[in-house]
């Protein structure tokens, strides 16, 4: 058996009790797993004077793999935001956020299987702004067409692997012809060498109306930053809510999995949020790592405990602490 090492960042809020969850169940599932542990956040801000100390970037650069929980955004005091910082210096350009129906779940929709590719380095989410005077404030949309082939290039060669039947474009270049228009004549390029893999575009607004009606009719969609952003959590929307969304940066250095979700400040110490999207960030990370084993196995016990609804969250319709959803995903994988 492989052994790998992995860096672990528990995270911020709720992000130590759902990545505790996630860590004694990837235990369980036998992949052989050496733990680096870091910690960034605000906890470590006294310390080190920023919420993003070099270790934790040196700890994933050496491991090149890492679980992480969320990590909190200290409002109005000079940090960029954390997320943003950690994606882009360890050149994690594809942000891959699968959303999928699983048995148990009430939402509206029975058979979405969607995967939203978002670019993850530039665009209005890189936050180049500045004031304009006291009462105007600019932000500078930034598109490369080395970024938007790229990304676009990561979604058909995903689409390839996993045998998806379309790849989808996502854009404004209607509105914004030099900006989106950029992208999308990328995405048109790199579509051409795909033949075997039917390609679409859609603008973004009637892309959102289109997922809310008909979202079983879309595979693979690749998009800019902004709009990634939005459309990932209407997508976790569509699959019942952002507890159940896992998440995965990838750069050709470094691979980071972490939940959807921040770090939902208001729950923090209380073992009652979902730790589901961390539990399916790790079985990314484990089918990442080529431990499809192990993640199959974490696969059937999540399935197991939301078909029978017994043990589940609050936001699921239950009143399982986090803590008591791990173990039952556990004890369902062990009863096989
Ligand atoms: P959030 O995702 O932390 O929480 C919003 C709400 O979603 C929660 O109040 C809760 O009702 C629900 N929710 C979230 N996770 C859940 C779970 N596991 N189970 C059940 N319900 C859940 O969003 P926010 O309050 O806007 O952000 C809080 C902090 O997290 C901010 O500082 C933000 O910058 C940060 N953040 C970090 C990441 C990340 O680390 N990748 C992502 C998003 C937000």
């Amino acid at each position: 058996m492989t052994r790998h090492r992995v860096t672990f960042i528990p995270g911020d809020g709720v992000g130590p009790e759902i990545t505790a969850v996630a860590r004694r169940v990837i235990a369980a599932s036998g992949a052989d797993i050496e733990w680096e542990v870091v910690e960034a956040g605000e906890a470590v801000i006294p310390d080190y004077g920023t919420p993003l100390p070099g270790r934790v970037l040196e700890s994933i650069r050496r491991n090149r793999v890492a679980l992480k929980g969320p990590l909190t955004t200290p409002v109005g005091r000079g940090f960029r935001s954390v997320n943003v910082t950690l994606r882009q210096e360890l050149g994690l350009y594809a942000n891959v956020r699968p959303a999928r129906s699983l048995p148990g779940i009430r939402s509206r929709y029975e058979d979405v299987d969607l995967i939203v590719v978002r670019e993850n380095t530039e665009d209005l989410y890189a936050g180049i702004e500045h004031w304009c005077g006291r009462d105007a404030a600019e932000s500078i949309k930034l598109i490369t067409r080395p970024a938007s082939e790229r990304i676009v290039r990561f979604a058909f060669e995903l689409a390839r692997r996993e045998g998806r039947k379309k790849v989808t474009a996502v854009h404004k270049a209607n509105i914004m012809k030099y900006t989106d228009g950029l992208f999308l004549e990328c995405a048109r390029k790199v579509a051409e060498e795909y033949p075997d893999i039917p390609y679409e575009e859609w603008i973004v607004d009637a892309m959102a109306m289109k997922l809310v009606q008909a979202p079983e009719n879309f595979d693979v969609l690749v998009m800019p930053n902004l709009y990634g952003d939005i459309l990932s959590d209407l997508c976790a929307g569509l699959v019942g809510g952002l507890g159940v969304a896992p998440g995965a940066n990838i750069g050709d250095e470094a691979a980071v999995f972490e939940p959807v979700h921040g770090s939902a400040p208001k729950y923090t110490g209380q073992n009652k949020v979902n730790p589901l999207a961390a539990v399916l960030s790790g079985v990314l990370m484990l089918r990442h790592l080529d431990e499809a084993g192990a993640a199959d196995r974490i696969m059937r016990g999540v399935v197991a405990v939301l078909t029978k609804g017994e043990t589940v969250t609050y936001d699921l319709g239950g009143t399982a602490s986090t803590d008591r959803m791990g173990e039952a995903i556990i004890t369902e994988m062990k009863a096989e």
